[in-house]
Parts: structure tokens; sequence; C-alpha cells
């Protein structure tokens, strides 16, 4: 049996939070109140994850990416990320960081087998960094990319979320960088996951950025796609060493070709980022059922994944569940 949904999806990539906490407070993604954080006891172990990792490769799953909360603040990070890629028919493994703590664990997470990295930043200025994630640590992220490149991680994905009367000033000079950096810059588009202090008010989406951008830099030239590319739709400048690229999951979603599920570092599986539906695993895992009852499980996630998300750009109903802890 394989992780197909009723609309013959291959589902093949697990994305993996391992951990709800996080070293930021965006306003976008971290709730507007404190909602109190997984115990210990609350979040699955590594070696738990590993098992249901191993029954999601049964299953067809090739292709992992660890996310949280923020994965680097978990102890261990690196060792879990070489017994991922000891896992039998694990293909790929990346992860995704805000970088605050990348500096000082790049050269463990390439020893421990990662190549590919993606990070979070939503701007260039460090005053604007303090104000969207309370922390002031945009040079320590600088310096945890820069260190990441000289490493020669590759990949380097920059993801930033596109935000109207916040970073829309900036996009522009984001999309430069591609110029000096052979990076891949992705604007994203707000999604309304949470209870956070951002509303669609501050949504820009991708059309628009894209004019912007053509008109200030210079035409958008298309890169081919490739099987594995996810949902950007990447370009680059005449002349430029990185590319840009868009992620549109509002103006323009992408579900015919999701292949996704994701893990919650609570145990739940969601077969959709903006769906509130989830599966519990870690109730029957630590209740000691076998690997066919949690696979049974993975494939009931995979037939209740919807045809496509319900939110749009002019009618955005909420996802309760926190990004924080699904991953994003
Ligand atoms: N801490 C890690 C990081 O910052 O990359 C991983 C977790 S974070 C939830 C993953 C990504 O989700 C980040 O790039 C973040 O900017 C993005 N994100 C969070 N809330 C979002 C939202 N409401 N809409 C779109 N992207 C969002």
């Amino acid at each position: 049996m394989k992780l197909i949904d009723p609309y013959s999806r291959i589902l093949n990539y697990l994305r993996i939070s391992i951990t709800d906490r996080c070293n930021l407070r965006c306003q976008y993604c971290s709730p507007r109140y404190q909602i109190p954080k997984l115990s210990h006891e609350d979040i699955l172990s590594y070696e738990e994850i590993l098992r249901l990792v191993r029954i999601g490769v049964e299953l067809g799953i090739s292709k992992v990416r660890i996310t949280g909360g923020e994965p680097l603040v978990r102890k261990g990070v690196c060792e879990f990320i070489q017994a991922l890629h000891q896992v039998d028919g694990i293909q790929d493994v990346s992860l995704t960081t805000n970088g605050v703590l990348l500096k000082d664990q790049v050269d463990a997470l390439m020893g421990a087998g990662l190549h590919r990295i993606n990070i979070s930043l939503d701007t260039l200025k460090p005053e604007k960094f303090k104000k969207i994630t309370g922390v002031d640590a945009f040079d320590q992220v600088w310096e945890g990319i820069l260190k990441a490149y000289q490493g020669g991680l590759s990949p380097i994905k920059i993801n930033t979320v596109a935000l109207r009367h916040f970073n829309d000033n900036e996009l522009e000079d984001i999309a430069r960088l591609s110029f000096a950096y052979p990076f891949h810059f992705r604007f994203i588009e707000y999604m309304p996951i949470g209870n956070t202090e951002e509303g669609m008010a501050s949504f820009l989406h991708t059309p628009e950025i894209k004019q912007r951008l053509t008109d200030r830099i210079g035409e958008l030239i298309p890169v081919e796609h490739h099987l594995n590319d996810g949902p950007a739709e990447r370009y680059r400048f005449e002349g430029a060493a990185g590319e840009v690229g868009f992620i549109s999951a509002m103006s323009h979603h992408f579900c015919h070709t999701c292949n996704r599920l994701r893990l919650t570092a609570s145990g739940q599986l969601r077969s959709c980022l903006l769906s509130d539906h989830q599966e519990d695993l870690k109730t029957p895992l630590r209740g000691g059922a076998s690997d066919e009852a949690l696979s049974a499980i993975f494939l009931k996630a995979a037939r209740m994944k919807g045809v496509q998300h319900g939110l749009t750009a002019d009618t955005p109903v909420r996802v309760s569940g926190q990004m924080s802890s699904i991953g994003g």
C-alpha cells in the first residue's frame, strides 16, 4: 500500500515539526496571547519520530523536512538528522530555520549530512527585524546565512513572507541580492493561520510583487521547473547569480501538485497545512500499536486529504492550528 490520496496524488514528502518552541516571536506567526507550550512528554521523542518515518518510508515517503517552532532550539537535532539519513529509503533531508542559531551549528549540521537549508528572513533592516520578531538578531542570522554559504550548503533558500506595510518596500532590495549571492530568494504569500496580530490587510499577492520587481529590476526569466522543486515558481534576472521565486498559496494555490503530509511536534498527522483536520498518531504509538495499525493511520490521513484548501484571498477563513506548532 502506498500513500496515494483520492485525487491520485502520490504523497512522498513528510514535513516534521520537532518542537513547538521558537526563539523568535514573529507577529504574523506566533499567537498574540501566550499559548501553553507542549511539555517535554507531549513532544514526540526522536526515537518515536524515527519509527514513524520508517513506517512512512514503507508507504512511499522518501523526502523529509525538519521544521518547528525553531528546530535548532531542540537538543540533539544533528544526531536526529544523521539518523534520518540512515533510514533506508530516505533520499532527501532538509531543514527550515530562522537562522538565529545557525552560525554555531552549520558545521555540525553539515557533518550530519545536511545539504539543503531554508532560512526565513523577512527584512534586511536590523531594527525592523527586531520589531517583527521581538529579538535583535538580524546580524546573527545574516552571519549564519553567510557561514552556511561558505560551508557549501546548496541551494540556500531564503524565505520571505511578503507583508503589505511591513516589508513591501524591501522586496526589491531582497530580490537584488540574487545578483550577488547564488541563493534562491522566495516570496511567500501570507496565510491566515492561527491567532496572530496580522490580518488579511497585510496580504500582498504574487502578481503585484512580480510586477514591482519587473518594473524596478528587470525581466523575470523563468527557470525550468524540476519534479522535486515544490510549489515555488522560479525565475532569474539576467546576469544574476541566484534566483527569485514565488510561493502563492492564496492567489494561485498549487494543491493539485501537493505531495505533503505534516507531522506535528505533538504527534498529529495533517494532510493539509490549511485545514484543521488531523489524525492522532501519538496516542496509539504510545499505547503499543503495531506498525500495521500506525500505517493504517497514515493511509487514513492520505484518504482525508482534500482536493484543495478552502482559503482564498477574498474569503479567508482562518485555520485555527498555529503555524508555530504545525511547522509551515
Ligand atoms: N522557525 C523556522 C523558520 O522560521 O523557518 C521554521 C518554522 S516557521 C513556522 C516556517 C515558515 O513559516 C517561516 O518561513 C515563516 O515565515 C512561515 N510562516 C509563518 N507564519 C506564516 C503565515 N501566516 N503565512 C505564511 N508563512 C508563514
